[in-house]
């Protein structure tokens, strides 16, 4: 059973795609929570870190360059961003395909909710 994001990833279901590659597709969040909020996605679907293997860390590390290059794209590099992983449904994962949500455009208070 592909996951939502496979679907976006073939095309299948339609996304606001900012960015991609070899390795991952970044696309705008349908509900976002920030003025800018992406999710960086690899075309692979692993899980999540938890569940990733130790052969997955240039794949992970891919994942996050990408997500820097996108917030250079989008003209949020200067001001700052949040880089976030729900990991696992206790974190408020929903969809079990890794992603990398990148959020900025306003004031991001710490610790989060
Ligand atoms: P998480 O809760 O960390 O698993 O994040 C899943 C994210 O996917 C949520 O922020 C959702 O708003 C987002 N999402 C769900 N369906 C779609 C969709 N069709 N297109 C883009 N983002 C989506």
């Amino acid at each position: 059973m592909p996951t939502l994001f496979e679907k976006i990833i073939a095309g299948d279901i339609p996304a606001d795609i900012v960015y991609e590659d070899a390795w991952c597709v970044a696309f705008r969040d349908i509900n976002p929570q920030a003025p800018t909020h992406v999710l960086v996605v690899p075309r692979r679907p692993v899980v999540n870190v938890a569940q990733a293997a130790d052969d997955d860390q240039a794949l992970l590390g891919h994942v996050m360059i990408a997500a820097r290059n996108v917030a250079r794209q989008l003209g949020v590099a200067e001001t700052g961003y949040r880089l976030v992983v729900n990991n696992g449904a206790g974190a408020g994962q929903t969809v079990f395909h890794l992603h990398v949500h990148l959020l900025a455009g306003r004031s991001l208070t710490w610790p989060p909710g």
